[in-house]
């Protein structure tokens, strides 16, 4: 059987461990204990009590393979090394993904450390009489929204550098809409930047790409086989890698289910998306959402509160981590 090792337990590992379980002898070498599923860090942020929904163990994910807990410091043709031990594979998948800042991604590795430094940014909020979110991407605008559900009597206050939110989503009317529906349910929102006053200023922005087990500063650049240039049967898929699509989950996760295809011999090449669809909860009730369709049509809260805001893709993570569902 072949060995296949992947690096990196998000979304985009962990849907390749499972789709090859049966027939690869699959390693996941993660160095979290618990996979976060850092989709719902807004809501969690503005209610502690979420984060719990969000950490997901990963002793039910494989059948057959195995998840290992460590960091690997170098992915090569042959296999893997990690900082505790090493991985031999006739295929290593990279699927480290990307970096943010506290709560939006976790930056520690054992989930009771990630809770304490969560729950402690979680009551910093509680206790702010206002706040400003820094920011114009769906980060900040879900966390302003968000917010002023849990906390209705705060003062929030939106602050974008430049003079629209959401200006990497391909239709302008997001943003816009954004804007509108914060503001109704009174959020302030700045444009250019400045100060605000507020007690607290929290930074949505600052994403972090690079890949250090395989020497890559940003993305690393990956074929339309998901091939990483000089390393024979070394691929890359999710945040990791540059395959010509942007940093979303169900993105990584679409690699992942093309590249186990690729692997088994039932698929070929892969063709990047053209039209992306981008879903911004403002609480679990209203909201905005582009659709991937011509001309990238915009709804609003109707639409978004049934596909994302209500259950914030909690449950289907439950189960794609082989649990029938998350704890009560
Ligand atoms: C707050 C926030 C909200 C988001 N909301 C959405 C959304 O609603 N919809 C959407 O489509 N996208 C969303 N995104 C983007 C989404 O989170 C990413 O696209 C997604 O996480 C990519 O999945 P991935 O598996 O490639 O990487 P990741 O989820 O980053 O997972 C990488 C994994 O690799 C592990 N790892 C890294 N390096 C090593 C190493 N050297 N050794 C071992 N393990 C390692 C990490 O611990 C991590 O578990 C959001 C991003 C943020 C920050």
């Amino acid at each position: 059987m072949k060995r296949v090792v992947i690096v990196g337990g998000g979304y985009a590992g962990v849907t390749l461990a499972r789709a090859l379980d049966e027939a690869f002898d699959v390693v996941l070498v993660e160095q979290k204990d618990r996979f976060y599923h850092n989709v719902g860090a807004m809501r969690a942020y503005a209610d502690a009590s979420f984060f719990e929904r969000l950490l997901i163990p990963y002793d039910r994910l494989l059948r057959r393979g195995r998840v290992v807990q460590d960091e690997a410091v170098s992915a090569e043709s042959g296999g893997v090394r990690g900082v505790a031990g090493s991985y031999e594979a006739d295929v290593v998948v990279v699927a480290s993904g990307s970096r943010h800042r506290m709560p939006f991604k976790s930056s520690f590795t054992a989930a009771v450390e990630f809770r304490r430094e969560a729950g402690r940014l979680s009551a910093e909020l509680a206790e702010a009489e206002s706040v400003a979110v820094d920011g114009d991407g769906p980060v900040a605008v879900e966390l302003a929204g968000e917010i002023r559900w849990r906390y209705p009597r705060k003062a929030v206050t939106i602050v974008a550098r430049g003079e629209r939110l959401l200006a990497g989503a391909g239709n302008p009317w997001l943003g816009e809409r954004a804007a509108g529906m914060l503001r109704e349910m009174g959020v302030s929102v700045v444009f250019g930047g400045g100060e605000t006053g507020a007690a607290l200023r929290i930074a949505g922005y600052g994403a972090a790409f690079s890949v250090p087990c395989l020497g890559a500063e940003g993305r690393v650049k990956v074929d339309g086989q998901f091939r990483v240039a000089g390393r024979e049967g070394v691929f890359a898929i999710g945040d990791a890698a540059d395959c010509g699509e942007p940093p979303l989950t169900f993105l990584a996760r679409k690699q992942a289910f093309h590249l186990a295809g690729q692997l088994l011999g039932k698929t070929a090449g892969y063709r990047a998306a053209g039209r992306v669809a981008m879903a911004v909860p403002l609480g679990p009730e209203r909201g905005v959402l582009q659709l991937p369709l011509p001309g990238l049509p915009v709804v609003g809260s109707w639409a978004t509160a049934r596909l994302k805001g209500r259950g914030l893709f909690v449950a289907e993570n439950w189960k794609r981590m082989g649990f029938t569902a998350p704890p009560s």
